[in-house]
């Protein structure tokens, strides 16, 4: 029976290149993003299928109950990755802003997460269902104060969820990548300046591509990494050494 996978983010980016290892790697793959364009272009790329995409916002219950919907008209799922996230908005410097930005933050980049793993989580095949979120190196050295805020709060979402789903065989794991170039993270940016210091706090000069951290992610939603749980994974090219 072919495995099944859903994709969060898959439209663009790391979700794009986490959609096609897993294509590769003969997945049935569906992709989550709000705008249908993108998701349309990446659909085009994967091998293999039959794949699906819908267009959802999952910060919103209401676009979690529609991905839901769609898994579950499909049967079992075997590896759940959010990927879907964002950097929101620079900081501000008076409260209002601050608590805007908070707030957005943490729907976009961990409420999204919990609540589409809650919903999904009867759909996930016991024995074998693996569940990976994209966290990021700002969770452990900062970033924006509200963007590193959410994804350090992705760790105690992932630990939490790892033990509860334990002794169904169920994994649950943060993939927490460096700069990655080749999305739509940082829009235009960043500016040459700051990609030459992110390239240059690696060990092996030089920006991950969504490729490395697919790479990872395919790895943890393997049927193979059934010990692995619970655990933050950098692939950041030793900017973080721990
Ligand atoms: P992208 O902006 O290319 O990808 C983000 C994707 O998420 C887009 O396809 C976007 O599509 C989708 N998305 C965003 N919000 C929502 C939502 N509410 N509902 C559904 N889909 C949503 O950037 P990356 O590929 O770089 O980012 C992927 C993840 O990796 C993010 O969580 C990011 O924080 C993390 N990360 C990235 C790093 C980097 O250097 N690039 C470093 C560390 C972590 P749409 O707008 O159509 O909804």
């Amino acid at each position: 029976m072919m495995e099944r996978a859903l994709v969060t983010g898959g439209g663009t980016g790391i979700g794009r290149g986490v959609a096609e290892l897993l294509a590769e790697d003969g997945y049935s793959v569906s992709i989550v993003g709000r705008r249908p364009a993108p998701l349309e272009e990446t659909l085009d790329r994967l091998t293999g299928g039959p794949h699906s995409r819908i267009s959802a916002d999952v910060s919103t219950i209401t676009g979690v109950q529609k991905v839901a919907a769609a898994v579950s008209d499909r049967g079992r799922l075997d590896a759940l990755v959010h990927c879907a996230g964002g950097l929101g908005d620079s900081d501000g410097d008076d409260l209002s802003t601050l608590y805007e930005q908070m707030l957005d933050s943490f729907r976009t980049n961990v409420v999204s997460v919990a609540m589409l793993t809650e919903a999904l989580a009867p759909m996930l095949r016991d024995g074998r269902g693996r569940v990976a979120a994209i966290g990021s190196i700002a969770a452990f050295r900062g970033g924006g104060i509200a963007y590193a805020s959410s994804k350090s709060a992705l760790h105690g979402w992932a630990f939490t969820a790892a033990r509860a789903f334990g002794r169904r065989g169920v994994t649950v794991n943060v993939v927490a990548p460096g700069y990655i170039a080749d999305t739509e993270l940082f829009g235009d940016g960043p500016t040459d300046a700051r990609r030459r210091r992110l390239v240059d706090e690696t060990m092996v000069g030089k920006a991950g591509l969504p490729a490395d951290v697919a790479a990872m992610t395919a790895f943890l939603v393997s049927a193979g990494a059934g010990h692995v749980t619970a655990q933050v994974i950098g692939v950041n090219g030793g900017a973080l050494p721990r």
